[in-house]
């Protein structure tokens, strides 16, 4: 299990998922449930509205699919597996 790898921007989210771990117990999941809350709230708190921004269009989203991949849903392709989205998104 490894927490996705977030900019330092993220890491009060990361954080506050974590803590969401502790409380339920439920390691079944746990990324999946990390991921949906870390874009939600980026999403809804307008950090950035297209986290993480596709690659292939930059213009959306990628969505997460729980078979462990990142989805361009304009091309319906997996772009990113779960964990190497720090590799496309570097920021700093
Ligand atoms: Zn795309």
């Amino acid at each position: 299990m490894s927490l996705p790898r977030f900019g330092e921007q993220y890491r009060h989210v990361a954080h506050a998922a974590n803590n969401y771990f502790e409380y339920y117990g439920d390691p079944a999941g746990y990324d999946e449930k990390v991921v949906e809350n870390v874009q939600e709230e980026i999403l809804e708190t307008w950090i950035d509205t297209t986290w993480p921004a596709c690659p292939r269009h930059g213009r959306h989203p990628l969505l997460y699919h729980d078979d462990g991949w990142w989805w361009c849903e304009q091309d319906r392709v997996a772009v990113c597996k779960l964990g190497d989205l720090a590799t496309l998104n570097r920021r700093n």
